[in-house]
């Protein structure tokens, strides 16, 4: 027996546990509870093909899907104090960070920067990544907000902000507040300078970031069904003490209530924003082919 167990039984195990499926090859919709390949979920943009629920994308992925044929270039963001306040709660809030950053790099966080072209414009945008703390707004996705800003004035081209996050980082206290007229700042000097300025609202947008740059925008535009608001429906049910409306903080709610412009499904983005951008940015009509050119007039 000790052949069969030390030695065959193992090496059934290996083979078997090679085989095994592995657990991310199919994803249950949250919409209609429907199971869906996974393969098939990400070729059509992450939303589910029955209900057409829109699942939650990291930074990387949307830059993918905003910018023309997925080509960007992502930029270094400065450095910033990692923990301020020396924070701990159960955890260190430096563990905390270190963990969320194991998977995307050393010295990232919760907002990515990049620039390229939406539709053939000059685009930076600022994603903000749910995965990371709750795409949690503290010091540095301040400074990535700012930096996007300062790179969009500088090359003269438009910003789009595309927040996912659930507000304040509160390891950050005060720090993590200030962030919010700091961004404000950010988003009013892209608007002085006369370029466009987009906010993509996507689930969820919460707190802070939705108290501040998130609401400025020269057009805001949300995914269907994506979560806005402040405070969580629940606080809201508890303080007022009455049920709130069905629908309530979801993207067609507050476009039926005229708090943003347009909902626009995930695959009509780059297009919507191109179209927005065009109309904004007062761009020369295309160059015609001479043969479509009017004839220039003789001088007489
Ligand atoms: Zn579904």
């Amino acid at each position: 027996m000790t052949w069969l167990t030390n030695f065959v039984l193992p090496k059934i195990r290996a083979v078997v546990s090679k085989r095994s499926v592995p657990g991310n090859l199919w994803n249950k919709c949250p919409g209609c509870e429907q199971m869906l390949f996974h393969r098939e979920l990400e070729a059509n943009l992450d939303v589910c093909r029955n209900c057409g629920y829109h699942h939650r994308i990291g930074a990387m992925r949307r830059l993918e899907i905003l910018f023309d044929d997925g080509v960007f270039s992502r930029i270094e963001l400065p450095k910033t104090i990692a923990d301020p306040l020396r924070f701990r709660d159960r955890r260190r809030y430096t563990d905390r960070l270190r963990e969320a950053q194991s998977l995307r790099g050393p010295g990232s966080d919760a907002v990515v920067v990049a620039h390229g072209r939406i539709d053939g414009h000059a685009a930076v945008v600022a994603a903000f990544d749910f995965g990371f703390m709750g795409g949690s707004m503290g010091v540095a996705a301040g400074e990535a907000v700012v930096t996007a800003a300062k790179l969009a004035i500088l090359q003269e081209a438009a910003l789009i902000a595309v927040p996912a996050s659930g507000g304040a980082r509160m390891q950050e206290g005060a720090l993590s507040l200030m962030q919010m007229a700091r961004t404000i700042i950010a988003a009013d000097m892209v608007k002085e300078a006369g370029l466009p300025y987009i906010v993509l609202l996507t689930d969820p947008t919460t707190g802070g970031v939705s108290a501040s740059f998130a609401m400025i925008g020269d057009i805001t535009l949300a995914e269907p069904g994506a979560t806005i608001g402040f405070a969580g429906a629940r606080v809201i049910e508890e303080t007022i003490r009455e049920k709130l409306p069905e629908g309530f903080q979801r993207a067609e709610y507050l476009l039926e209530h005229g708090m943003i412009d347009l909902v626009v499904p995930r695959a009509q983005l780059r297009p919507m924003i191109g179209r927005l951008l065009g109309l904004l940015r007062d761009t020369p009509p295309p160059i015609l082919p001479p043969a479509l050119a009017l004839p220039t007039p003789e001088p007489a």
